[in-house]
């Protein structure tokens, strides 16, 4: 019998789903121990604080992660960063395999003039926010204008748009921030706009994000008739199957807009920011359209155009990405998710990717190594491992419980480890 040990650098989908493909391949023959290595306390990655608090049946996923980490050979090592308490190319030594599995965090940007306005935000800072993630509680989210304009006309910048234009008692019985949560409720924002720099038969929407819209309970949804009806036109008898779901979708939001809500959501197409106007802090965006130059007053503005990966050092890294072919890196280092293909697809999509890199790995496979694991490199570092993850998972669950909540997440590195660790 072989038995190998691996590392997966990162806690989130991509990371789990590499879990899974291992286990799922495991025979008397060939056995894995798999050591999974988080920076935060916590795990789950996006599921925890990328997925829209309103969302809460996506984050149901977390159950199978929960199951894939009760096998006997499944180690959480959370609150550990690759990088800098422990390097790379230890990992690699130690372990027969290293997955490099640590999403994309950056956000991209527009480069244009304005755009680090106070009140020009990146959704990869605004999303966090309100997901309490312990490193960005800090961000200022200026809600104390009028209009926000989004930009980007992606799934998460429905997301984040949505959650600007919700009626903010909507997020009392999910799981807000507290801090996010407060700020939302004293929000002067009544309308927000998404901006999609081209027509709506190439926005990156997916079809059921656009369709739950008109079931918001106290948010107006606008498109503009004229804009979807161009569109059908541009994409001519036989759409792709996804673009004609999208312009069905956004036909019927024009189709059937209400106007009697406070708080409104629109949809500009092909507004291409030109930049982002204000002195002390955004006063507007200016953009160029096929009609000329059109300004759009607003306070605030949310960067949502895609990610890019944060660097690890001792990884080589090129447009955002980790380099690789097919998920190989270097020797026996590997990657999976967002850091291997790019900010792209739904959880789900990590599925298939992972088994594909893993069917790799197998085959690379030499004999067991033996070297030993993380333990030994772990001389001054506090570690969450499984159960301590269990007792905060516990404890958050139970704060929910009594307001309605799923969970009421702890904000700070230190409470968290004191859930987890007395
Ligand atoms: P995305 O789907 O790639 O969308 C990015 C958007 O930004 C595109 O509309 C793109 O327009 C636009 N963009 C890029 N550069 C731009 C620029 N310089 N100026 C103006 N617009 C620009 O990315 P995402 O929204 O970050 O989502 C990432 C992935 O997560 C996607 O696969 C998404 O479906 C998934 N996700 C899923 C859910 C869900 O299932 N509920 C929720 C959130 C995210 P062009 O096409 O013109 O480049």
């Amino acid at each position: 019998m072989a038995a190998y040990t691996i590392a997966i650098v990162g806690a989130g989908p991509a990371g789990y789903f590499a879990a899974q493909a291992l286990q799922n391949v495991e025979t008397e023959d060939l056995k894995f121990s798999i050591d999974m290595i988080e920076r935060l306390p916590t795990p789950w990655g996006l599921v925890r604080s990328g997925v829209a608090p309103d969302h809460p049946k996506i984050k149901t996923v977390s159950k199978v992660f929960e199951k894939i980490a009760s096998h006997k050979t499944f180690r959480l090592f959370a609150n550990v960063e690759i990088g800098t308490d422990i390097s790379v190319a230890q990992l690699q030594e130690k372990y027969d395999a290293v997955i490099i599995a640590t999403g994309s965090s950056l956000g991209k940007t527009l480069g244009i003039p304005g755009e680090d306005l106070p009140g020009s935000i990146s959704a990869a800072d605004f999303v966090p926010w309100y997901n309490a993630h312990p490193d960005y509680v800090e961000v200022n989210v200026p809600l104390d204008c009028d209009t926000a304009v989004v930009i980007g006309a992606g799934n998460v910048a429905i997301d984040v748009a949505r959650m600007l234009a919700l009626e903010p008692s909507k997020l009392d019985p999910t799981d807000t921030a507290d801090h996010a949560i407060a700020v939302f409720k004293t929000s002067a924002v009544r309308d927000v706009y998404i901006s999609a720099r081209r027509g709506p038969e190439h926005a990156a929407f997916t079809s059921p994000e656009l369709r739950e819209l008109p079931k918001l309970e106290h948010t107006n949804v606008a498109i503009n008739k004229s804009d979807i009806d161009a569109a059908i036109v541009r994409a001519g008898a036989e759409p792709e199957k996804d673009v004609k779901s999208n312009l069905d979708a956004m036909l019927l939001i024009a189709e059937s807009q209400k106007s009697e809500h406070e708080r409104t959501m629109h949809f500009l197409f092909q507004h291409t920011p030109k930049q982002i106007l204000g002195t002390e802090r955004v006063e507007g965006v200016l953009y160029s359209t096929p009609k000329g130059d059109v300004t759009i007053k607003c306070g605030l503005v949310i960067i949502a155009i895609g990610y890019q990966a944060a660097s690890i050092n001792g990884v080589p890294y090129e447009n955002g990405k980790v380099v690789n072919t097919g998920g190989r890196v270097k020797e026996n280092l590997y990657v999976v998710g967002w850091a291997k293909r790019g900010p792209s697809g739904v959880i789900g999509t990590n599925k298939s990717d992972a088994a594909a890199v893993v069917e790799l790995i197998i085959n690379d496979m030499k004999s067991p190594k033996n070297a030993g694991d993380i333990s030994d490199l772990l001389t001054n570092q506090v570690v969450v491992d499984q159960r301590a993850w269990q007792k905060i998972n516990e404890a958050e669950v139970a704060a929910g419980e009594s307001k309605g909540k799923p969970r009421v997440k702890s904000i700070r590195r230190d409470e968290l480890l004191k859930l987890g660790l007395s």
